[in-house]
């Protein structure tokens, strides 16, 4: 498996555009892409993911994250596709696989806020400029 520098380390500014990237990619239902991405940058295995009923007493909970399975368990599909929910979970798995522990859930929430306002500001910046008539070019692969 290629291990690519992590991204980030020489200038902040590519840490806040990865962290951009993930959220956009699981808002366009890349989840498993954005785990992806997220594991190759922190260096650590992918967990699974799945969609299916919580045990225990877990009303109103979104997902789970499991350290025997390392897997995470998104109570339904929609909760797959939301960023926040997904990124805490991930954190979970970090701690887990990084660390003794999962970490608290407030880092965890700090942890995936982080990323959801990397993106909110990426995407106000993008505003901005398609306001002042700057618009996409796209191009094709291999262009
Ligand atoms: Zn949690």
């Amino acid at each position: 498996m290629k291990s690519p520098p992590p991204r980030g380390e020489t200038r902040p500014e590519a840490e806040d555009e990865f962290k951009a990237l993930v959220v956009a990619t699981i808002l366009d239902s890349r989840t498993e892409e954005a785990i992806r991405l997220l594991c190759e940058h922190y260096r650590v295995r992918v967990p699974r993911l799945r969609v299916g009923v919580l045990e225990g007493r877990t009303k109103g909970v979104a997902a789970v994250y499991s350290m025997d399975r390392k897997e995470i368990l998104a109570a339904k599909m929609e909760y797959l596709y939301d960023p926040f929910v997904m990124i805490h979970e991930f954190y979970h798995h970090l701690r887990s696989v990084s660390g003794k522990h999962r970490g608290t859930e407030k880092q965890a929430d700090k942890f995936a806020s982080d990323f959801v306002e990397a993106y909110k500001s990426a995407a106000a910046k993008v505003r901005a400029l398609q306001e002042a008539g700057w618009t996409w070019t796209s191009h094709k692969r291999g262009e």
